[in-house]
């Protein structure tokens, strides 16, 4: 018989992102129902992002600029690096796909903290490539066991800070000491801060402003979280021009659409928006903090727009939430269980999530 597939597919199972929402309300009868299992912005996109989409629809026949240069520039001259520092993707998602096929081998090893965002270890596996995985201690990376599990084979180690499921961050000290020790010759390392624009701590590092001295370091960032743009897709990695480079070779030509090129350069030069997103999202985050511990819930300070709470019967609570109309992750499927994760939402959504909790 002729085998068609690759082994490694039959160890995988394919990504579940549950219903989507239009479909689960209807069969909920509920359209009153708010996502909060996506780690979605409460305030949605950035209304110069949509009016950009809304003057693009026209142009939808043509194929987009294949480089995304414009928005290179502009994050470039945003972050104060060479716009050849950067590569655009369809969602990060996508750059942590490239990331394994310019650089993954069978027969390297990837170090994981973990548990952590799933596609670093599906990504590493699809390459044929060995998942090390490093436990955290509690709801925190252990870089010293990281560094530990480091040897001649490993070809990237991947960190998320701050860090999703566990809403940690990964200290300047600690991280700095950690590229250190790597030295030299040291694997690439993956920084993804999805996330960074909600952590206010200011021990917690801008990976971009880490680049020059080390130049293995990869930093990931979205426009799915702080913008708003999760259904455009668009994300970006910012590393050495040569880790570019090789980025750009196994990348698809047209892969990042036309929309999400102009709304992501929109929603980056609406910084009204982005500040409302980040005020409301830290407000909330503290009022639901304060919440939380004064019902008694354990969980780990978040650094994120989301929560990771330990509750007595995680999977019943879901469905509870859901029903009430508030849509929760059961830590389970991601490493946690016994935990719900949630996104921050608006005032009124919190208020209820708290009355139902
Ligand atoms: N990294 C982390 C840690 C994430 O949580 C997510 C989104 N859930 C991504 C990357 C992917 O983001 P995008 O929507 O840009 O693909």
């Amino acid at each position: 018989m002729r085998r068609l597939w690759r082994s490694v597919l039959d160890g995988l199972i394919p990504y579940d992102a549950g219903l989507p929402l239009e479909t689960l309300a209807r069969e909920l009868g509920r359209s009153d129902l708010v996502r909060l299992s996506a780690n979605e912005n409460p305030l949605g996109p950035s209304p110069r992002a949509v009016a950009a989409v809304e003057r693009e629809a026209a142009r939808i026949h043509l194929y987009p600029d294949g480089g995304s240069s414009a928005l290179r520039e502009a994050l470039g001259r945003s972050h104060g690096i060479a716009p050849n520092q950067i590569v655009v993707g369809n969602g990060a998602d996508e750059l942590i796909a490239l990331i394994a096929m310019a650089a993954f081998e069978p027969g390297d090893e990837v170090v994981v903290p973990t548990p952590s965002f799933e596609p670093y270890e599906i990504s590493a596996r699809l390459a044929g490539a060995r998942v090390v995985a490093s436990p955290l201690v509690g709801y925190d990376a252990d870089l010293d066991d990281v560094l530990r599990r480091v040897s001649d084979r490993t070809k990237a180690v991947m960190l998320c800070s701050p860090h999703n499921p566990a809403t940690t961050i990964i200290r300047r000290g600690p991280l700095l000491a950690f590229l250190d020790a790597l030295g030299s010759d040291s694997p690439l390392v993956v920084l993804d801060q999805a996330y960074i624009d909600f952590c206010d701590d200011s021990d917690h590092a801008d990976g971009i402003r880490l680049l020059e001295r080390y130049p293995r370091l990869v930093v990931l960032r979205t426009f799915s979280k702080i913008a708003g743009l999760a259904g455009l897709r668009v994300g970006y990695a910012i590393a050495n021009a040569e880790t570019i480079d090789r980025f750009n070779r196994v990348r698809a030509p047209y892969n990042v659409n036309r929309l999400g090129q102009v709304a992501a350069l929109a929603a980056l030069e609406d910084h009204a928006h982005t500040e409302k997103t980040k005020q409301l999202v830290l407000e909330e985050r503290a009022y639901l903090s304060a919440e939380l511990t004064k019902r008694g819930y354990a969980f780990p300070p978040s650094h994120a727009n989301f929560f990771l709470v330990a509750v007595p019967d995680a999977p019943s609570l879901r469905t509870h939430l859901m029903r009430s109309g508030i849509l929760v992750r059961d830590g389970a499927g991601i490493g946690f269980p016994g935990h719900l994760r949630f996104s921050v939402g608006l005032r009124e959504t919190n208020e209820k999530l708290l009355s139902l909790l």
